[in-house]
């Protein structure tokens, strides 16, 4: 079988360093945004036992000033981005709660959805600066406009190794879905030129059928293949660019729910 290589070139998010003064600033910001109980609709839904926080629209702004504190010099995403995505989890009546003690529970994620409750949990116990929580709620917004079937979009190949080391137990199907996810978690904007521009961004990212049978061994054999000098894709596209030049300019900004002191 002749591969080919991924047409996407990522950008790469830098993780935060989480000294001690950050996670002080963190944690005690955290802790004052209210009482984090086992009793939520969260976990009456879905058996879930650990203590979490529904963050209402009256929290957001609170919410966005800890991210804000953590995140001393801006880099790949924008406030913008963020108000952008916590908007449209109220327009879609998806809730947002933040939980904590979740490794306590043996569990190990930094962001869940709950597709058919329409939850999205993000652990605390991470810190969320703003490239972090854009890219974990892009990640799992992802996961609600993929619907429970993948988007047949192409796949970054440097998130192969990552992804088949983290989700080792999913089937072929689900692991493509994971694969598109944490390739465009990294694309700054990606959920509102998707909502918005849905058309062009599948001419671009709609992978070729060589390359769609290629990811289908890459989700079957749970790696990459040993790809041949001649396996290049016919063009490739850099997430940051293209999304930031050639769609971003043709965006009007919907209805922000927001209080204007957060505006910019
Ligand atoms: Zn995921």
């Amino acid at each position: 079988m002749e591969f080919i290589r991924s047409s996407i070139i990522n950008c790469d998010s830098k993780l935060i360093k989480q000294d001690f003064e950050t996670s002080k600033i963190y944690y005690g910001s955290i802790n004052k945004l209210g009482n984090f109980s086992k009793k939520t609709i969260l976990n009456k839904l879905t058996n879930e036992k650990f203590r979490n926080l529904n963050i209402p629209l009256k929290l957001i702004d609170r919410f966005i000033d800890i991210s804000k504190k953590v995140t001393p010099n801006k880099k790949l995403r924008t406030l913008k981005e963020l108000r952008y995505l916590l908007n449209l989890l109220y327009e879609q009546k998806i809730k947002l709660f933040l939980g904590i003690d979740i490794q306590k529970h043996n569990q190990n994620f930094a962001g869940r959805a709950y597709l058919n409750q329409r939850f999205i949990v993000l652990n605390a116990e991470e810190i969320f600066d703003i490239d972090y929580l854009c890219a974990i709620l892009t990640h799992e917004l992802i996961h609600f406009l993929q619907n429970d079937r993948p988007l047949y979009f192409d796949i970054d190949d440097s998130v192969v190794p990552f992804v088949m080391e983290h989700y080792n137990h999913l089937d072929s199907f689900d692991l493509q879905q994971e694969l598109e996810a944490f390739t465009y978690q990294n694309c700054p904007n990606f959920i509102e030129n998707f909502n918005k521009n849905e058309f062009l961004l599948k001419e671009m990212f709609y992978a070729s059928n060589q390359r769609k049978s290629t990811i289908t061994w890459i989700t079957l054999n749970k790696k990459l293949p040993n790809y041949s000098q001649s396996s290049k894709p016919l063009y490739q596209y850099d997430l940051k660019k293209v999304l930031d030049n050639l769609i971003i300019s043709d965006l009007r900004p919907k209805k922000i729910h927001f209080p204007n002191r957060l505006m910019r």
